[in-house]
């Protein structure tokens, strides 16, 4: 069986995505830095996470269908901390009609 995370993807498009300016690869860190804005001289974030309608820029497929993270081995850390089967992933795939996380 496949994870639960790869039919889902979303937290992905529900949260911004902030971290510390030296996870960009162009301050030395991983983050690939065309993905990310910057939000202050020390905060970046994922691009795309504060639209109106979020959607991080290194996500791919169909929420709810099958998704991948385009950099996955490279994402920063709150996407590494963030916990499937926590509360917020819960409210996220609440928001988007998924059900209960079946993990
Ligand atoms: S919302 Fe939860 S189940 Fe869905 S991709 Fe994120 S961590 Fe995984
Ligand atoms: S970097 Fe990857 S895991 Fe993090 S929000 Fe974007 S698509 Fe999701």
């Amino acid at each position: 069986m496949t994870h639960p995370c790869l039919s889902c993807g979303a937290c992905c498009v529900s949260f911004r995505v902030d971290f510390a300016v030296q996870e960009r690869s162009d301050h030395g860190g991983c983050v690939p830095a065309g993905l990310a804005v910057e939000v202050t001289a020390s905060i970046s974030r994922m691009r795309g996470t504060d639209h109106r309608a979020p959607r991080c820029a290194a996500l791919t497929g169909v929420v709810g269908e099958h998704v991948a993270c385009g950099i996955y081995e490279w994402r920063p850390s709150p996407c590494r901390e963030f916990a499937a089967g926590s509360d917020a992933c819960e409210r996220a795939r609440l928001r988007r009609g998924l059900g209960p996380y079946p993990g």
